[in-house]
């Protein structure tokens, strides 16, 4: 098997202290203003990229940021039990997928995936957040090359508007809209 180029890459890292959280959601709020449209215009945490898992009685409060588009729900799950209280399956998962409501643009449907605040210095929910549950990192790994290149917003939400709805209806609409202009 024939190796691939290396190049060097730089992995961004949000750590999640979850013992700092208080549950103030000042990053939900951030994440969703920075992402309206026009940015700053909203301020909805249904829109976020990030969500908390919350238990206030027993003071449990777990920051989750939104992951990969998944057509279809893993057969697979995970059951956590963090001081004595069993969680939902599929509290914790990161990703937007069919099974429930969480990690969608409410009126759309549409995936949301965490994209770093791309552009900024610091991701925002980072700096929003006054307790230090969320720190930033960055380091530089060397990678092998892809040859594809991953799917950029734009095709996740057209990939999902195809799941959802058939890649005919998807191409009739495109269509349409394009006749419109
Ligand atoms: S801003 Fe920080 S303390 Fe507040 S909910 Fe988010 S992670 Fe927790
Ligand atoms: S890094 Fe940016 S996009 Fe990701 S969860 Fe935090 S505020 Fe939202």
């Amino acid at each position: 098997m024939s190796e691939g180029k290396k190049k060097t890459k730089v992995v961004k890292v949000i750590k999640i202290n979850a013992d700092k959280c208080n549950g103030c959601r000042a990053c939900e709020v951030i994440c969703s203003a920075y992402h309206a449209e026009p940015k700053y215009s909203s301020a909805n945490p249904a829109r976020a990229r990030i969500r908390v898992v919350r238990d206030p009685l027993r003071d449990i409060y777990v920051p989750v940021q939104a992951g990969e588009y998944t057509p279809a729900e893993c057969l697979g799950r995970d059951k956590y039990i963090l001081d004595g209280k069993e969680y939902d399956e599929c509290s914790f998962c990161r990703a937007s997928c069919p099974s429930r409501d969480v990690f969608k643009e409410p009126d759309s449907g549409l995936p949301l995936k965490c994209d770093m605040c791309e552009g900024e210095d610091e991701p925002l929910c980072v700096k929003w957040c006054l307790v230090d549950a969320l720190t930033y990192e960055e380091r530089e790994e060397e990678v092998v090359e892809e040859e594809e290149q991953p799917l950029d917003a734009l095709e996740v939400g057209l990939a999902s508007l195809a799941d959802k709805y058939g890649l005919d209806k998807v191409l009739d609409a495109v269509a349409r809209m394009s006749l419109k202009e």
